[in-house]
């Protein structure tokens, strides 16, 4: 439990079980419920589904919502806040469709809403959320479209909030509404000078790309009065970034917002809504601090500093207290989801060795490496060793280059370097001290394990930004780790890897792993990929969306579990066909070349029919290795 450091990022949602398997307690509320995820991989091998598998736990989802939204109202409670909670979910963090639908139907006690950034996702949220009475908030750029869409949602009955990002969206939605005569609720978004921390502190400040100055906001406001329309505008937005890490900007944030809204109100502009946007951060690393993967709050210390902020600015101000909402996206769907992969091999950096015998005349090089190897013993000193047998091995490949060695004795040279490095690491694990060379020597001496899935579809935040994802083998775990290790994927792409771990914590760089036997599959997860990963993969060497299965757990048993739903990934011909390629006349090709190979005698019959088989069934299979 403590070398991964499970219960530092797992939200309370993963524990390692006393069999040494990791166990998802899906839901918080009934801790005793637990699912072994060596069970759900055994129902996955059963339903002779393959991997990389992405499995999502609804309840996760359900008790995440009802945990964001129970914590506001019993703030305001507390705090004898007068205006209400109403949160939306952004779907630009996780758009599928069942995810969308059990957040609709966890916040509906709620009147939990949505928010659309983009003409495809308002379709998507204006047939999803269908209730009266939670709001539709719709940030990003706009055209005509979207704006006749979002007054669609006003003519259904349904609380439309257009947010305006730019002054000229204003001038579209005043005249497509009166053109139309379907009365708009109006949001606008401020710029911040409250700097968020982190990956997108770029959110905020005069440089923001969304939202309008201080300025703007005035003449928006003047603007809609001159038209008859003071009262349409009702809400105030901002955001400063997601993942924030440190608490201190969005209490900033809040009473940056606050201000802003008691100044309308006193110019007769009466909002009933401030809007806190997303950011709340989920801590990755399990560290509680400010790094970029992590944040130093609690999310009902989030919620406690907006409801107190707003209340003592408006109190201050004597103005009204808005309704609250928010539009946190990561810290709802992180947890419910992870990937599943396999071990399907294991990259040495040794590789093979070769004997190392004495021969005459042997170059100095290679007769030093081999009585450093002889040498070794009790009494030596390793660090002394380490670095030497480092220099000199860099002095072989300079003396390969210039043909002063030849390749065998280069290759002698190599292997005994090895053999030295793994004398040197296993004589400094008996060593209490363990000096700063060890580190380098663990991470030289690590294999690389080749995983079956694509660091660009599953986790591709990793790559693009270095955010820390935990990995963490998923059985095996009641013994020490045995081995350190990073990961490689299956891409043609050397970036194709995840060799930054979150251990206790901490980061590493190499990932401690129990004992891999050779007739037993090991399976690792990579967690907390349920916000943006699911939807930002790309389909970099044509593997496609994953195979995926949805998890429930039982009322009536604890420990047992069903698949209530499995979405196949996409198939070979998918992606081919998403670039254009047309699988079905290059499987009829296919069929022609070989059928004139048979014509030819190259090749017989019986043989030509299980080939075309062949060719087509890869075409309709999965993208990724298949391991069985
Ligand atoms: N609202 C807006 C306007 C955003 O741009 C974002 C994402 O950056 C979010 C909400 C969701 O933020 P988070 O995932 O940090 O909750």
């Amino acid at each position: 439990e403590k070398v991964y450091g499970v219960s530092n990022w797992g939200g309370g949602y993963f524990k390692i079980g006393a069999n040494g398997n990791v166990h998802v307690i899906p839901d918080q509320q009934q801790s005793s419920m637990k699912i072994d995820f060596s069970s759900v991989i055994k129902e996955i091998r059963e339903e002779n589904i393959q991997f990389p598998v992405v499995i999502r736990f609804h309840d996760i989802l359900r008790s995440q919502v009802m945990n964001l939204n129970e914590s506001f109202n019993s703030v305001i409670e507390e705090a004898n806040y007068k205006g209400t909670y109403k949160g939306v979910y952004p779907i630009k963090v996780n758009q599928m469709r069942e995810v969308v639908e059990e957040i609709v139907d966890a916040g509906a006690p709620y009147d939990f809403g949505l928010e659309a950034g983009s003409k495809p996702e308002l379709l998507a949220v204006l047939a999803y959320n269908t209730n009266e009475n939670a709001l539709t908030i719709l940030n990003g750029y706009k055209d005509e479209e979207f704006i006749r869409l979002a007054l669609l949602g006003r003519k259904l009955g349904r609380k439309v909030v257009v947010v305006i990002e730019k002054y000229s969206e204003l001038l579209m939605l005043v005249k497509i509404s009166k053109e139309l005569n379907i009365e708009p609720i109006v949001g606008i978004r401020s710029k911040m000078r409250a700097k968020g921390q982190g990956r997108w502190q770029g959110s905020s400040g005069d440089k923001a790309k969304f939202g309008l100055t201080v300025a703007e906001v005035i003449k928006s406001a003047r603007y809609l009065e001159a038209q008859g329309m003071g009262h349409t505008l009702k809400l105030l937005h901002f955001h400063i970034g997601s993942q924030l890490p440190d608490i201190r900007a969005i209490k900033d944030a809040v009473n940056e917002s606050a201000r802003i809204y008691a100044e309308l109100h006193k110019m007769g502009f009466k909002l009933e809504y401030v809007d806190v946007g997303g950011g709340l951060g989920i801590d990755y690393d399990g560290s509680q601090s400010t790094n970029d993967s992590s944040r130093n709050y609690s999310v009902r210390e989030y919620v406690a500093d907006v409801v107190y902020g707003l209340r003592e600015m408006c109190d201050l101000e004597n103005v009204p207290h808005p309704h609250i909402v928010s539009e946190s996206g990561r810290a709802l769907t992180a947890h419910h989801s992870c990937v599943i992969t396999e071990v399907v091999g294991e990259i040495k950096p040794e590789g093979a060795s070769i004997s190392t015998e004495l021969i005459e005349g042997e170059h100095i090089l290679l007769s030093n490496m081999r009585a450093l190897l002889v040498g070794m013993d009790d009494n030596i000193n390793l660090q002394e060793t380490f670095n030497d047998a480092s220099q000199w091995k860099e002095q072989a490949a300079e003396a390969f280059k210039l043909r002063v060695i030849g390749l065998e004795e280069l290759a002698k040279i190599e292997t005994l370097y090895w053999q030295i490095l793994r004398d040197v690491q296993t004589r400094s694990a008996e060593k209490t001290f363990t000096p700063e060379y060890t580190n380098v020597l663990d991470s030289t001496l690590s294999s690389q394990y080749l995983c079956n899935f694509s660091v660009f579809q599953s986790a591709v935040d990793s790559w693009a930004i270095g955010q820390l994802l935990p990995v963490v083998p998923l059985t095996g775990l009641d013994t020490p780790p045995v081995k350190n290790c990073s990961l490689v994927d299956i891409t043609c792409d050397s970036d194709g890897k995840i060799d930054q771990f979150v251990i206790d914590h901490a980061t590493s760089s190499v990932l401690p792993m129990p004992a891999v036997s050779e007739d037993e599959k090991c399976y690792l997860g990579l967690f907390l990929t349920g916000a943006y990963q699911d939807v930002m993969g790309d389909m970099h060497n044509l593997f496609g969306r994953l195979n995926e299965v949805h998890i429930f757990s039982h009322d009536d048993d604890p420990e047992d579990f069903y698949i209530e739903e499995i979405i196949k990934g996409t198939t070979v011909e998918e992606v081919l066909s998403i670039m254009q390629y047309h699988p079905r006349s290059m499987a009829l090709d296919m069929k022609r070349l070989i059928d004139k190979q048979v014509a030819n005698g190259k090749i017989r019959p019986r043989e030509g029919v299980k080939w075309t088989d062949f060719y087509e069934d890869c075409l309709s299979g999965y993208t990724y290795l298949n391991t069985d």
